[in-house]
C-alpha cells in the first residue's frame, strides 16, 4: 500500500478511472468517530462514507462478527441455503416492522431490486404488461445504475449515458416538466392523467444528494394519499436516511406512514461490508418467483453476520435517541455562530447541512479544505453547501468541539 499522501493520490490518478472529484486527504486508518492519513493526521469524520459508518470507524463489535463469520463461511450462494440468511431476515423485518425481505449488496442494487418489484406487482395487480411507470421526484439521487439514473434530473448523471429506460423518470411524460419535490401537485398531475399506468413512485424521506433538501410538511404524506388513491406503491429510499440517522430507526417515521417499500443500504452494515436490502409486505414481495431475480453474493453469511452485528450496536447504543439528541444540540450550536456568511443550517438527527452565501471567487469545497486543515472531513453536495454527518457514536463534547472548528473555519474563509 501507498506510504504517503502523495503517492496514495498519485498512484490513484495513474491507474483509476477518474470518475471521482474526491478532496486531497488520503485515509488510512479510522476508529469511531476519527480517521487517520498516512502521516497520522487525525481528522474528524463529517461524511461517515455517505451515512454507511452511522456506528463509528472499524466498530469492535461488528469487526468480530466479522473476523469470526469470515474463518467459518464467506459464500454459499443462493443455490444453497445458509445457517445465517433466515434469522438476519427475521431480526431485520421484525426490527424495521416489515413481513419480508429480500437481501443485496450495495444501494443501487436495492433501488434496482424495488424497481423491478414494483414492475412485477403492477404487472400482475393492475394487469400492466410491459409499460409500467415508475416515477422519481426531481433532484434525487438512487444511484448509478441505468434504472437508477433514469429517473435523475441531475445533468452530471445523464449527459452521454442515453438513452434511458423509457417509463423510469421523474418528468410528467405529457409536459417534459420535472415532478418537483415538495410540491405533491406535480405528482397528482402525472397521476390524474397515468396513474392506471403507474406501478410506484419512490422518494428519499430527506434528499441527501440534492443538498439535504427537507420535506415540507405534510408533503410526503400527501405524496402517500395520492399513492393510495392510484393504487401505486409507495417505495421510499431510505439508503442515505435509514438506520438511525435522522434520530428514528427510519426517516419516514417522522411523517407517520407506512411506506409499501423500503429500500436500505450503507448503515445496514455499518460501512464494514456492502449489505442492501428492500422490505414489503409479504403480499409484494412474492410477487418475485423463484428464479426471476437474485445475486451471487446477496445474503451471504459474511453480510448476514456483519449486519446482524451493526444493528445489534444501533440497537444497544440507543442510536436512534442519541442521534435525535446530537442533533438538535448540533444544529443549536451551528445556529449560534453569529457570520453573515451562514444562509442556513437545516437537517434531522445527525444528517445536516450549512449552506453558505457565495462569496467572490470561493465555493464551499474551499471552505471544505479549511475544514481538514483545521482537522474535520466534510465533502460539500454543491458550492454553497456542506453536509455535516458523523457517526452517531459521536459524544457531546466531541461534537461541540466539531462546531468551534466550524466556527474557526468560517472565520478564516471570510478573510
Ligand atoms: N440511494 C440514496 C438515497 C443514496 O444516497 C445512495 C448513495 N449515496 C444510493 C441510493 C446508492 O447507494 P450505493 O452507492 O451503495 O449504490
Amino acid at each position: 500500500s501507498a506510504a504517503t499522501t502523495k503517492e496514495a493520490i498519485a498512484l490513484e490518478d495513474a491507474y483509476g478511472a477518474h470518475n471521482y472529484h474526491p478532496l486531497p486527504v488520503v485515509i488510512s486508518r479510522g476508529e469511531g468517530v476519527h480517521v487517520w492519513d498516512p502521516e497520522g493526521k487525525r481528522y474528524y469524520d463529517f461524511l461517515s462514507a455517505y451515512s454507511a459508518v452511522n456506528q463509528g470507524h472499524c466498530h469492535p463489535h461488528i469487526v468480530k462478527a466479522l473476523t469470526q463469520q469470515a474463518s467459518q463461511l464467506c459464500l454459499s450462494s443462493r443455490a444453497f441455503y445458509n445457517d445465517k440468511l433466515g434469522a438476519y431476515e427475521r431480526f431485520v423485518t421484525e426490527y424495521f416492522g416489515f413481513e419480508m425481505m429480500l437481501p443485496m449488496n450495495t444501494g443501487v442494487e436495492a433501488v434496482e431490486t424495488a424497481i423491478k418489484l414494483a414492475r412485477k406487482w403492477g404487472h400482475v395487480n393492475k394487469g400492466l404488461k410491459d409499460n409500467g411507470f415508475i416515477l422519481g421526484v426531481g433532484g434525487n439521487f438512487h444511484g448509478r445504475t441505468m434504472g437508477a439514473i433514469s429517473m435523475s434530473t441531475d445533468p452530471d448523471c445523464r449527459e452521454g449515458f442515453g438513452p434511458f429506460m423509457p417509463n423510469i423518470t421523474a418528468t410528467n411524460p405529457d409536459t417534459g416538466a420535472t415532478i418537483r419535490y415538495n410540491h405533491a401537485e406535480d405528482l397528482e398531475a402525472v397521476l390524474e392523467a397515468y396513474g392506471d399506468r403507474v406501478a410506484g413512485f419512490i422518494v428519499e424521506p430527506i434528499q441527501g444528494e440534492a443538498g439535504i433538501k427537507m420535506p415540507e410538511p405534510g408533503y410526503l404524506k400527501r405524496c402517500y394519499e395520492l399513492c393510495k388513491r392510484h393504487n401505486v406503491l409507495f417505495i421510499c429510499d431510505e439508503v442515505q436516511t435509514g438506520v438511525a440517522r435522522t434520530g428514528t430507526l427510519l426517516a419516514i417515521e417522522h411523517e407517520q406512514i407506512k411506506p409499501d417499500i423500503v429500500i436500505l443500504g450503507k448503515a445496514l452494515s455499518g460501512g464494514v461490508y456492502p449489505v442492501s436490502a428492500v422490505l414489503s409486505s409479504r403480499e409484494i414481495m412474492l410477487t418475485i418467483k423463484p428464479g426471476e431475480h437474485g445475486s451471487t453474493y446477496g445474503g451471504n453469511p459474511l453480510a448476514c453476520a456483519v449486519a446482524v452485528a451493526a444493528l445489534e450496536v444501533v440497537r444497544d447504543e440507543k442510536l436512534t435517541e442519541r442521534a435525535h439528541e446530537l442533533g438538535m444540540r448540533f444544529r443549536e450550536g451551528l445556529r449560534k455562530i453569529s457570520s453573515p456568511l451562514i444562509k442556513d443550517v437545516r437537517g434531522r438527527g445527525l444528517l445536516n447541512a450549512i449552506e453558505v452565501n457565495p462569496i467572490e471567487g470561493k465555493t464551499a469545497w474551499d471552505l471544505c479544505l479549511l475544514l481538514r486543515d483545521r482537522g474535520l472531513l466534510a465533502k460539500p453536495t454543491h458550492d454553497t453547501i456542506i453536509r455535516l454527518a458523523p457517526p452517531l457514536t459521536i459524544t457531546a463534547e466531541q461534537l461541540d468541539e466539531c462546531v468551534e472548528i466550524i466556527v474557526g473555519a468560517i472565520d478564516d474563509y471570510s478573510k
